[in-house]
Order: C-alpha cells, then sequence, then structure tokens
C-alpha cells in the first residue's frame, strides 16, 4: 500500500525527504491491447510536509510494459518514464487530492500519473515494417 502516515512525519520532524514505492499497478490502466505491465511500478518522489499539514510530492513513476507491438504484432517492449506532482489537503476543496485521519493515499495520484504517461503504443523497433503479406511480397 502507498500509505504516508503524516502524523508520524510530523512527530518525526522529517519535513522534507523522499520515497520510493513499489506498485502493482492494475492492468485496467493499460489502453493498449495485448500489453501488460512487465514489473511493479516504481513510484519515487521528493516530499515536502508543510506547516499547515499540505503534503507535496514530486518525481515520477517508471514501468516496463511487455506485449505485442501495436503495428506487426511481434513480441515488444516499452520503458516508459512519467512525471508525478501531486498536491494532498487535509480536507476537501475540490481542486487539490486531499487525505483524512492523518493518512495520505497515494493510490489515485499515481494511477492518474500512470495513465498520463501511458503510450498509445509499443513497438518491436524503429524498423518495424508492420504486419508483412505474403502476397503482395509475391507479386514482385
Ligand atoms: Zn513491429
Amino acid at each position: 500500500m502507498m500509505r504516508i502516515d503524516i502524523r508520524k512525519l510530523n512527530a518525526q520532524k522529517k519535513y522534507t525527504g523522499s520515497m520510493e514505492f513499489e506498485y502493482s499497478a492494475p492492468e485496467t490502466l493499460i489502453d493498449i491491447p495485448f500489453v501488460k505491465f512487465d514489473s511493479p511500478v516504481n513510484v519515487r518522489f521528493d516530499y515536502e510536509l508543510y506547516e499547515d499539514d499540505s503534503f507535496e510530492i514530486r518525481g515520477t513513476v517508471s514501468f516496463r510494459l511487455v506485449g505485442q507491438c501495436s503495428r506487426c504484432l511481434k513480441d515488444a517492449t516499452a520503458e516508459v518514464e512519467g512525471e508525478i506532482d501531486a498536491y494532498f489537503q487535509p480536507f476537501k476543496n475540490g481542486e487539490d487530492y486531499s487525505y483524512f485521519g492523518g493518512v495520505v493515499d497515494l493510490t489515485q495520484a499515481v494511477n492518474e500519473a500512470i495513465m498520463a504517461s501511458m503510450p498509445f503504443t509499443i513497438s518491436c523497433g524503429e524498423d518495424c515494417n508492420g504486419i508483412e503479406f505474403s502476397s503482395e511480397t509475391d507479386k514482385e
């Protein structure tokens, strides 16, 4: 679980720092057919806890996709890195993320960062020719 105990950070006076999580992201975040996560998503960020208990994170989400090339259906992988920049308030204000009970749950913010960085296709390589139809090559 990607949870951060704000009360603990306050008690330990750890108002800034960095954190890292390995997150088993749901496959439903991927829109590309025949593609899935190859491993957990790495979530890495610097944080700042402000005096009013608002909490900000800035960092990256990185992951590896594996599946079939969107053009030729050969095996393909893709390394993806996206940004995460999220601001959490200890109350609801409609604009920022909110948290309750002194614990920030990063799941929604991380899911949105993953979706924002998700490519539309994956490719087996720059020299991909797409699907080759044998009937057309026979004519030459
Ligand atoms: Zn290909």
